[in-house]
C-alpha cells in the first residue's frame, strides 16, 4: 500500500480519498425503495456544520459537493437522519455501493 499524499479541498489527504470524493460526486441520488432520491449536498444539511467555513470534518469534501459515502455528516434525504445510521433501505444506484464500509 502506499500512501501518497495530495492537497484537495486545501486539505491534506491520502490521493486514494481524491478519487472516493470525486467517485461521490458521480453518484446523485440514492434509490430507496424503488424510488430515487437527490442527495443532500454538504452546506445543505438542517444542522451547520461549517460548510462556509471549511471543509467536512469527517470525508473533507466542501460546500455544494456530495459527501463520500459512509461520511458521518451525510443526511438521509428521505427521513433526514444520519445517512449512515438510519432505517430506510437503500439499493445500489448504477452498482454503486453506499453505507457498505468497505473493509
Ligand atoms: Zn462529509
Ligand atoms: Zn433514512
Amino acid at each position: 500500500m502506499s500512501e501518497e499524499f495530495v492537497i484537495y479541498n486545501g486539505v491534506r489527504m491520502i490521493s486514494d480519498w481524491v478519487k472516493r470524493i470525486e467517485d461521490a460526486q458521480l453518484q446523485r441520488t440514492y434509490v430507496v425503495d424503488g424510488r430515487p432520491y437527490e442527495r443532500i449536498r454538504y452546506g445543505d444539511e438542517s444542522d451547520d456544520w461549517g460548510a462556509d467555513r471549511q471543509p467536512c470534518h469527517d470525508c473533507r469534501v466542501i460546500k455544494g459537493q456530495y459527501h463520500v459515502p459512509t461520511c458521518d455528516v451525510e443526511r438521509c434525504p428521505v427521513c433526514d437522519e444520519q445517512a449512515l445510521m438510519c432505517d430506510c433501505h437503500y439499493e445500489d444506484d448504477d452498482g454503486v455501493l453506499r453505507i457498505v464500509p468497505s473493509t
